[in-house]
């Protein structure tokens, strides 16, 4: 008996709750590397520790998470102003401690220059990554040509690669100071399918921020995925999300 059309259909949909990017003959992916598969919170966080024993910060603040926490809120605000060019990289770097410190009401330059200088020595070389990163990478390396579009500073970035021993599996490093603007810009990305010698239609962005990544790359109608790995509640128009990189290894 011929198989009903209908019912297959039903048990196809029934099947694949999620959407799926079809099959497309990609070549290139282009991969964010900080909270995609460098673990920014936890290295962040392990140096930020270090500071709060090693310049002796109980003496002002009497919880290291209050220190850690504001830390990252001042960060998250000045990298915000960063990445719309409000400010320039010197004073995102001495100004997070210098806030963070004032809001402690310890009011010390010296001191937060100090602390800044620290964070930006010991933080590249911390090597937590996401989970699964080295299965992925190896997996995705011997399918594709791998690659890293960054808003990240060149030369942190370098050492933590490097450090983490992944640095053999890309191709191109592309650098959004070097590019001169930086993620979502349409340019980084036109210039990063350039320099890997790829087209848009055989590439595919992966990072964890909607903003920067995701709209970045739809944008230029390059397909993404997006690593929403803190799985946060949102109504963004992805065409595909994962939570874990190990999703990879069945999408691609
Ligand atoms: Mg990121």
């Amino acid at each position: 008996m011929p198989k009903n059309i209908f019912s297959s259909w039903k048990s196809e949909v029934g099947r694949n709750l999620k959407p799926q990017i079809l099959p497309k003959p990609y070549q290139h992916i282009f991969f964010d590397l900080d909270r995609t598969l460098w673990h920014f919170e936890e290295n962040s966080k392990k140096v930020l520790l270090d500071i709060f024993n090693d310049f002796e910060l109980s003496k002002h603040i009497e919880f290291e998470d209050d220190f850690i926490q504001q830390y990252y809120i001042f960060n998250d605000l000045l990298w915000e102003r960063y990445r719309e060019n409000k400010i320039e990289k010197d004073e995102l770097r001495s100004e997070r401690f210098n806030l963070t410190l004032k809001h402690f009401k310890v009011i010390n330059s010296k001191l937060a220059d100090e602390i800044g200088n620290y964070y930006v020595e010991h933080s590249p070389l911390q090597t937590i990554l996401l989970p699964y990163t080295i299965e992925v990478l190896t997996y995705l390396s011997t399918k594709y040509k791998l690659h890293i579009i960054t808003n990240g500073f060149e030369e942190i970035q370098h050492i933590k690669l490097r450090t983490c021993k992944i640095d053999h599996f890309f191709n191109q490093l592309i650098f959004s100071e070097k590019v001169g603007v930086k993620k979502p810009h349409p340019l980084i990305f036109k210039k990063a399918i350039k320099n890997a010698g790829a087209t848009i239609k055989n590439s595919i962005m992966i990072g964890d921020d909607y903003y920067a990544d995701i709209y970045g790359a739809q944008r230029v109608k390059m397909d993404s995925i997006y690593f929403n790995f803190r799985q946060i509640e949102h109504n963004y128009p992805v065409e595909k999300e994962i939570s874990c990189l190990s999703e990879l290894m069945e999408l691609l």
